[in-house]
């Protein structure tokens, strides 16, 4: 099944608000098999509308248009919709109820406007909105299919998942294989290096397709298949699967949803240990990302941020002749940094930071991008030196990636 997005306000086209519900019913149209084959954006203009609709209307089997369906001047998509599929405007009487009701239930006068969005074209069924006062509707004829959905993200998403799904379905209108998709999560080897070492399976991959995506240091890769159900994907997802772990097994943190941070807990908590942080370039970046984790408290027993020397000092017993004779940013202080910490603590493993985050600051031998890791643990104590390129905030986050990797392969390497 083809289908179309059409996403109608005029704030759009202005750059104003980011066209969100045509990347949510893409992502949601992939999963259940429908093809999307064009986004066209429109503002609140009927005739430009109606052409857009009419164009669609020629081209794919199902239309979806999001916007434009509230009680205002601008919102025109029910009129641009009737027109468009050659139908009369009507009032649905239970709809007329059902906002009769909406407005009677919250003591607020009903007006003249909020009648018109009981109006739906001739022939179409309408689309209830739990979260709002604009109903959608759905309008089949032989040649193609149009729903009309509202704006705002929330109401949109609960009426298509809630209220469309099941009516296509219902109808038969759904394709009956849809996508089903695994992501394998790894960190610590790059995109290009996962690329070399599965180019065999990427390269004659048709069903399941994969795909690399980079972020900050950690690749995923979406292996994704075509199944009319989960226990068919599956059997077409293992072996591929199992070719990947038996490469690149030892980078693979999770699947899905999985977090680096919450991985790295899991780890701490099967070895029974405690964690700290002291980070100077990341600025807490690592204490964020491990108490995303919901029961980090489990295993994490805080961080500082000693970002002046004197700090440094102070709040870890980083030795200040230290400082003078390598410099705030060197591995000898990293290691400092990780020692304190652990002792001002008390945890059993420490992860230290401190760099050169730009974009000022940097120097010959230490340019902009520079980056001391300290890991202290059973293991004892020792360091790393890194350099990453990219801004600010990518040096930082590519950072705090790289001590949450350098203590997940510390651990592994424990009895
Ligand atoms: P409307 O139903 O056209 O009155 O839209 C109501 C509000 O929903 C707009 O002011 C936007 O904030 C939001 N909205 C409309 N269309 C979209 C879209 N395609 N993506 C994200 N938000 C939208
Ligand atoms: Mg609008």
């Amino acid at each position: 099944m083809k289908a179309e997005i059409i996403a109608v306000g005029t704030e759009l086209l202005l750059g104003e608000v980011l066209n969100t519900n045509a990347q949510y019913l893409s992502s949601q149209c992939a999963l259940l098999g429908i093809d999307v084959y064009h986004h066209v954006t429109v503002g609140d203009n009927h005739r430009r509308l109606e052409s857009a609709l009419q164009q669609a209307r020629d081209r794919v089997d199902l239309v979806l248009v999001t916007g434009g369906i509230g009680p205002t001047a601008d919102d025109i998509t029910r009129e641009a919709v009737a027109s468009a599929w050659g139908r009369n405007l009507v009032v649905d009487p239970e709809l007329l109820d059902s906002i009769k009701t909406y407005f009677c239930n919250r003591g607020v006068e009903m007006t003249h406007n909020n009648e018109s969005q009981a109006m739906i074209p001739e022939g179409a069924f309408p689309l209830e909105n739990s979260r709002g006062t604009a109903p959608g509707f759905y309008l089949a004829d032989d040649v193609s299919a149009v729903a009309c959905l509202p704006g705002p993200p929330g109401e949109l998403r609960t009426m298509f998942f809630d209220v469309l799904v099941p009516l296509l379905r219902s109808r038969g209108h759904l394709p009956v294989s849809r996508l089903y998709s695994r992501d394998v999560l790894t960190a610590g080897i790059g995109e290009s290096t996962v690329a070399n070492i599965l180019a065999d399976i990427i390269e004659e991959q048709r069903d399941p397709t994969i795909g690399t995506y980079s972020n900050a240091g950690t690749v995923r890769l979406r292996l994704t298949t075509r199944a009319e159900d989960p226990e068919e994907a599956e059997k077409k997802l293992v072996p591929i699967l199992e070719v990947i772990l038996d490469r690149i097994g030892e980078f693979v943190y999770g699947y899905d949803d999985d977090s680096l941070a919450g991985s790295l807990g899991r780890e701490l908590i099967e070895k029974g240990l405690t964690l700290s942080s002291a980070e100077s370039c990341t600025g807490g970046l690592i204490a964020r990302m491990l108490t995303d984790t919901p029961g980090s408290s489990e295993y994490f027993q805080g961080g500082v941020v000693p970002y002046s020397n004197e700090a440094k000092e102070s709040l870890i017993s980083v030795p200040k002749q230290l400082m003078i004779d390598h410099g705030a940013v060197s591995e000898e202080v990293a290691r400092a940094m990780a020692r304190g910490a652990s002792e001002a603590l008390g945890s059993d493993v420490a992860v230290a930071v401190t760099g050169v985050a730009g974009p000022g600051g940097g120097t010959e031998d230490k340019p902009v991008g520079t980056v001391c890791f300290g890991f202290s643990g059973p293991w004892g104590t020792d360091s790393e030196r890194h350099f990453f390129s990219g801004d600010r905030s990518g040096v930082r986050r590519r950072s705090a990636v790289f001590a949450l990797v350098g203590l997940r392969r510390r651990l592994a390497g424990l009895p």
